[in-house]
């Protein structure tokens, strides 16, 4: 339930500017809820397009739509999904929404500090506390990634993922092996299941075996794993990374379809299957690397945004923003999480920062001229 300001706030939306990126931050679903709840909101023209979503929607549903200048100069708060150019735009009357990686790009925060912007990163909400939930983008975007995964390779795939038995034979089902058991590894296992394959799974949590297990995929014992931080996994010493390497290396072989999604906050994504366990694999398997971005991938070798054939045989995809790929149900659980994130910063009589409060303290990146996100001021500290 959102509550409505008294002095009326303008939320704007931005068109996304990386490539290959079709989301959009609100939805014109999203905008009828922002109004009825006494916000104002303008949307940058075109912003929706890729989602299927058009400027006459958006006008239908009550928003003013016009040029990228007019959203920023009537704006309070700026929805968007990643950093762009844009955002060096901003001045100190914006707050600006969005998963802007301030772990791994602290530089831009500590710039948006400067400029007097309040900066709110969905990346560093505390996700296990439960009135956090509905703003979780994290987990929503991941859910969506997971989902795409499995039908990227299942597309990319030479045979049927189900075992089909028809008059010229039997098909033997596709055997699937999904590394990280997280929110997207989970999805995936669930579609690839879904889908007809055999599926086994690994990740490094140890809390996470049970959930692999629970719907209905044999977990790949590779006798490593590590109790859980927080949810999360920590990142492995050298000796265990190396250890972990090997052995997921030594089985990977015997899968038609490798599906990776380790992850670990605020760290570039671990290097789970290095070259040489690329080269033993069949020929016609798919290696779909969910993880592959700026900052590495867990398969050595693969290349964000583009599909490589190894040298035998193997198509490795490179695809660490599949939700982008999904553009309209993507979008529409992001525009949810950011309605519930404006709710839950109106106070009285408009939007109000209470570093205070715990999901607010996660949330709030930069806010009056300073870095006030501890983990992030560290990061800063250490590397000036
Ligand atoms: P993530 O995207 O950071 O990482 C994905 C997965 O990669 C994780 O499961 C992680 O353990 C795994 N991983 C990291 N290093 C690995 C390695 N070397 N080898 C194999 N796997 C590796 O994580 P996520 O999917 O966003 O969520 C992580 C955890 O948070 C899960 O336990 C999830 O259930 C939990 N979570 C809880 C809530 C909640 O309580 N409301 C919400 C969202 C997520």
């Amino acid at each position: 339930m959102i509550v409505a300001p008294d002095q009326m706030l303008t939320v704007g939306v931005l068109r996304e500017q990386a490539r290959g990126e079709q989301r959009v931050g609100l939805t014109p679903d999203s905008t009828g809820r922002l109004l009825s709840a006494g916000y104002r909101v303008v949307v940058e023209q075109g912003a929706g397009q890729q989602a299927w979503f058009s400027d006459s929607d958006y006008a239908a549903a009550g928003a003013t739509v016009g040029p990228c200048a007019a959203v920023l100069d009537a704006s309070d708060v700026v929805v968007c999904l990643h950093p762009s150019a844009i955002l060096h735009a901003l001045s100190p009357k914006h707050t600006v929404v969005g998963l802007l990686q301030p772990l791994l790009d602290p530089q831009l925060m500590l710039r948006m500090a400067e400029a007097g912007v309040t900066a709110l990163s969905f990346d560093m909400l505390p996700r296990t506390v439960s009135r956090a939930q509905s703003m979780d983008a994290l987990t929503s975007q991941a859910s969506v990634a997971g989902y795409k995964a499995a039908l990227v390779a299942a597309d990319a795939y030479g045979g049927f993922f189900p075992m089909l038995t028809t008059a010229a034979g039997t098909t033997k089902p596709a055997t699937v092996l999904v590394l990280g058991a997280g929110v997207a590894g989970l999805q995936a296992i669930a579609t690839t299941r879904r889908l007809g394959a055999v599926v086994s799974a690994f990740d490094v949590r140890d809390s996470a075996q049970s959930d692999i297990r629970s719907l209905g995929a044999t977990v790949l014992d590779v006798g490593v794993t590590v109790a859980s931080e927080g949810g999360y996994a920590r990142q492995l010493t050298a000796q265990e990374q190396a250890d972990l390497t090997g052995r997921v290396a030594a089985a990977v072989e015997r899968y038609d379809v490798l599906i990776t999604t380790a992850q670990v906050p605020g760290r570039p994504p671990p290097l789970l299957v290095p070259a040489d366990a690329l080269s033993r694999m069949r020929a016609g398997s798919v290696v779909v690397d969910g993880a592959a971005g700026d900052f590495g991938g867990n398969v050595e070798g693969s290349v964000a945004d583009s599909t490589v054939t190894t040298d035998g045989g193997v198509t490795v995809i490179g695809a660490g923003n599949l939700a982008a790929q999904v553009p309209r149900a993507a979008s529409t659980a992001y525009a949810r999480n950011v309605a519930a994130l404006i709710a839950y910063f109106t106070k009285g009589g408009g939007f109000a920062i209470d570093l205070d409060d715990e999901v607010q303290a996660g949330l709030v990146i930069t806010h009056g001229g300073r870095v006030v996100h501890p983990a992030v001021r560290t990061l800063l500290e250490e590397n000036p």
